[in-house]
């Protein structure tokens, strides 16, 4: 059969149940631990801050498979399936012999993967009969995927924008509102631990563990509110596997068969998705693939990270998490790729890469620039930073194979489109973007405050 450029699966080949990787894994990750306690955390607990459907998902490491409601297929059919994408040429462009192809997350107004999940959690909370949700947005793209999902159910969207994205990406902000979400600059004094903070440090512009501790304050003090987060936990990650069953379907109808399967890791929902159904046949023996997770030099979880308890957000508000971290007082510098700037990793990943089933790499963001710029001028899309740490990564293994004549099948996870990052295109054509890369010293002193556990 001859394989299109751009392969787009039909509707019924659709997965209608989603991959829970937990279920094929002989370690399990650690379980989530409730902050005070340091015992394992409880559904009852944590149906006080989540849905309870999605507590469930979070507890449950032991389901394989999970059906996909109708309604959250209905909505996937407006956007997906995503197409997995020969990049013939860029193959051309670099010479190399390896075969490149990426599945694209961007064709949705959201412009990323995180509408996966943001219907799916949005879909439970109406079901459970809340009125709405509240959560934080750092870059921008979770809140706006949440407004999109909250919007189609007809829930209320409450979102803690941290300040200095709100201030400099207003246009993210108003696509937010004009799906109907209230956009607060965090912290604000709408809530308690806001009007702590603003009086302790008058002037801050924010950061995402005040923005999460304010969303968390909101919900579990509201009735009918409820808290949900777009990356790190595991219920994400089982939403999102919706992206790498489609690409091994695709894959499977072609006869192509994956070496090297390549994500930027944030906190890890979309390599998580992309992997899931690869290295569910991996643990069982079925397969072998190389798996990569690609972050930034200026955040390097996985690189330069310690697998430990941590707080999951700088309030401590939240369960701890076994994960791969920096600690959670670790303020990244001003990278550009907002959505890669979290201190820890989910923790089923930080599990698989404890056991050496997946390996990591850290690329500085000027060369994941110029990556995203060679990428855009040759393959047309114009991709979220984010997403370039991959691209990177793709482009170095493909000019290896250039070396060695090695034919081997690359895939990669473009993630999103950076139409609304062009403040840092803008630095990077002007050459005024630099690579902060922390010293030992600072990953350090930050973890030296972790939790004793
Ligand atoms: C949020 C985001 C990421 C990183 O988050 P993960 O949970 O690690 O996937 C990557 N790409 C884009 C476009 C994003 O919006």
């Amino acid at each position: 059969m001859e394989i299109p450029y751009k392969i787009y699966l039909e509707e019924n080949e659709m997965p209608k149940q989603w991959y829970n990787v937990r279920a094929d894994m002989k370690n399990k990750p650690a379980p989530l631990l409730n902050a005070g306690t340091h015992q394992p955390a409880t559904l009852d607990e944590l149906s006080v801050v989540f849905c309870e459907e999605l507590a469930k998902q979070e507890l449950d490491t032991e389901t394989a498979y999970i059906d996909i409601p109708e309604e959250i297929i209905g909505f996937y059919k407006m956007y997906r399936p995503s197409p997995l994408v020969r990049a013939d040429c860029l193959e051309k462009a670099l010479g190399t012999p390896a075969k490149i192809y990426y599945k694209f997350e961007g064709n949705n107004t959201s412009g990323s993967h995180k509408l996966n999940s943001a219907i799916a959690q949005a879909y439970y909370a109406k079901k459970q009969g809340l009125k709405g949700v509240t959560t934080e947005t750092g870059a921008g793209q979770w809140g706006t995927a949440l407004s999109m999902a909250c919007a189609y159910f007809g829930l209320d969207c409450k979102v803690f924008m941290v300040k200095v994205s709100y201030e400099q990406k207003p246009f993210r902000r108003e696509v937010m509102r004009t799906y109907g979400a209230n956009v607060t600059p965090s912290p604000s004094d709408t809530t308690e631990i806001g009007r702590k903070i603003l009086e302790q440090f008058p002037g801050t512009t924010g950061s995402l563990g005040c923005a999460i501790s304010e969303a968390v304050e909101v919900a579990v003090k509201s009735e009918g509110y409820r808290y949900v987060l777009g990356s790190v936990l595991n219920q994400v990650l089982l939403h999102q596997s919706v992206i790498g069953l489609e690409t091994m379907t695709a894959c499977d109808k072609f006869g192509i068969k994956p070496d090297t399967i390549i994500g930027c890791a944030g906190g890890g929902s979309n390599l998580g998705g992309l992997i899931s159904p690869f290295m569910g046949r991996k643990l069982r023996g079925e397969a072998d693939y190389e798996f990569i997770a690609v972050e930034p030099a200026s955040c390097p979880s996985f690189t330069r990270g310690k697998y430990a308890y941590d707080f999951c957000d700088t309030g401590k508000v939240c369960p701890l998490a076994k994960m791969y971290t920096l600690g959670s007082g670790f303020i990244p510098s001003a990278n550009h790729a907002g959505g890669l700037r979290y201190h820890g990793m989910s923790s089923t990943l930080s599990q698989l890469y404890d056991d050496g089933l997946i390996t990591a790499r850290s690329v500085e963001q000027t060369s994941v620039f110029a990556a995203a710029q060679q990428f855009a001028r040759i393959e047309g899309i114009l991709p979220a930073p984010e997403s370039s740490h991959a691209i990177r990564v793709a482009i170095d293994e493909a000019l290896k194979c250039k070396e060695t004549g090695e034919e081997k099948t690359i895939v990669f996870g473009l993630t999103g489109t950076g139409y609304f990052d062009m403040v840092a295109y803008q630095k990077f054509n002007d050459g005024e973007m630099s690579d902060y890369i922390p010293t030992d010293e600072e990953i350090a002193k930050s973890l030296a405050n972790l939790p004793q556990v």
